[in-house]
């Protein structure tokens, strides 16, 4: 464990975590042995350890901080509600006002012909309840046998069983015998890894037809939906070419099946729109939400339904699903003043027109680095991907985890960026300032200098 502790309780933290905390997504032996940095309060963009060090968190908490940490309005809207009512279900023919004034708000900014919502805990919880209730519409039209989901390798859909089933994570499926059937994937619309000698707009076409492919394969009779992110976030801030989704609408309109967009990252102004589907034009029959919902200052996730899946089920009998926390008061007051924040303070709209392009026009000025090669991004999504060769693209995998000696340097030197492989990804808070992304890109390009003096031994 780290040994140069300036304050004692840091330490005993470690000790904590090492005897009786199993941390999500961790090697337990190598936590055990490091310890985990313990993270004691944020204001703003900003993190603080329990050393006093100051952190720009580049990675909005987990893509969830919208709106900036220390909003006292979501911490008022918190306690109210749990003064007057901290919980009750939405079963049984029950509900509560925050979770019928969430359910009208969100069908204000979702895309139009979304007007209804069914609540969960966790953006996985949303894409479990998509499965079951995409299978139960084709049931209830007389399609029982439409159940197959097709979903794209390196996907993230969460880590529930369906969760991860419906993600395309292998390190994932490897583990408690992955994916349940009915899910199959196919190739994602990585251009920069996986495009080879193709132009990004053949690539593109060539993505968007796998699906045309798998769906033939697996019979247009028997595929119920598709599920994709708008931008793939944990695989690594994957921006399709512009080639891809059209050629998808295509696709999914010729064979009947539902489009579901995870919008669990891009959802709530990520790329500068209200959800991901908007800036691409796409109008899907379905749509998960959790993260920037609430600004992560409580769970909340759900499946945003639009009135054409609703018309079917509405006639359906009951849908035998749902979670205790289904719309929990005191989590839907807090998203309803989360977006109220984001709508009255205009935080979309000034990401859009001035803080994103900002953003993206300096973290380009990366690309000249000599370990850069390509850096692409869209709204407060940007990744950076380190390469041995910027001409052939090569990577310098297995001869050095490149990725994690640069992630390494951010967390030395006060700044969370992300390292997927070789890929560095950020998506700081959307309230970040002029001033702080002058602070962020500085502070990568140190920790990419560094990365490189490493590199050169
Ligand atoms: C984080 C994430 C999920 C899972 O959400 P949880 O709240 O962790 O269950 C699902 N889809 C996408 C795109 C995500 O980024």
């Amino acid at each position: 464990m780290s040994s140069q502790s300036k304050n004692p309780q840091t330490r005993q933290w470690q000790e904590l975590s090492q005897r009786h905390h199993l941390a999500p997504f961790s090697d337990y032996k190598q936590l055990s042995e490091q310890g985990p940095r313990i993270i004691t309060k944020a204001e703003g963009v900003y993190l603080w350890d329990s050393e006093g060090e100051k952190i720009l968190d580049g990675m909005a908490g987990l893509w969830c901080i919208a709106v900036g940490y220390g909003r006292e309005e979501l911490v008022e809207a918190a306690s109210k509600q749990m003064r007057e009512l901290p919980f009750y279900n939405t079963f049984f023919m029950t509900a509560h006002p925050p979770v019928l004034e969430l359910a009208k708000t969100i069908a204000e900014i979702a895309p139009a012909g979304m007007n209804h919502v069914f609540f969960t805990g966790s953006g996985s919880e949303g894409n479990d309840t998509m499965l079951r209730l995409v299978r139960h519409y084709w049931a209830c039209k007389g399609q029982p046998e439409k159940k197959v989901i097709i979903s794209r390798l390196n996907g993230y859909h969460g880590s529930t069983v369906a969760g991860a089933s419906l993600g395309g994570m292998k390190y994932m499926h490897e583990q408690g015998d992955l994916p349940i059937p009915g899910i199959v994937h196919i190739p994602q619309p990585y251009w920069f890894g996986e495009g080879g000698d193709m132009s990004p707009e053949e690539f593109g076409i060539w993505a968007a037809d796998q699906l045309e492919q798998k769906i033939l394969e697996a019979g247009a009779d028997k595929v119920a939906a598709f599920i994709a992110e708008p931008i793939q976030g944990a695989g690594g801030v994957i921006i399709p070419p512009d080639s891809y989704w059209p050629r998808i609408r295509e696709i999914l309109a010729k064979y009947d099946i539902l489009f579901v967009a995870d919008e669990v990252i891009c959802g709530f102004g990520r790329t500068g729109e209200w959800f991901g589907s908007d800036y691409y034009g796409n109008a899907p029959d379905l749509m998960t939400i959790a993260k920037g919902l609430t600004s992560g200052y409580v769970p909340m996730g759900g499946l945003i339904v639009s009135d054409k899946v609703f018309e079917v089920i509405n006639e359906g009998g009951d849908f035998n699903h749902g979670f205790t926390y289904s719309g929990h008061p005191v989590a839907a007051a807090v998203a309803l003043e989360n977006i109220r924040i984001l709508r009255e303070e205009k935080i979309i709209e000034k990401v859009k027109a001035e803080t994103a392009p900002y953003l993206q026009k300096r973290l380009r000025e990366l690309a000249d680095h000599p370990l850069v090669g390509e850096v692409r991004g869209v709204g407060m999504l940007g990744a950076i991907e380190l390469v041995k060769n910027k001409q052939t693209r090569e990577r310098f995998s297995g001869e050095l985890a490149v990725g994690m000696v640069c992630r390494g340097h951010c967390f030395a030197n006060g700044l969370v960026m992300r390292a997927v492989g070789d890929t560095m990804i950020i998506a700081p808070p959307l309230v970040i300032s002029r001033e702080e992304i002058d602070e962020l890109v500085t502070k990568a390009r140190l920790c990419l200098d560094l990365t490189a003096r490493d590199v050169q031994g």
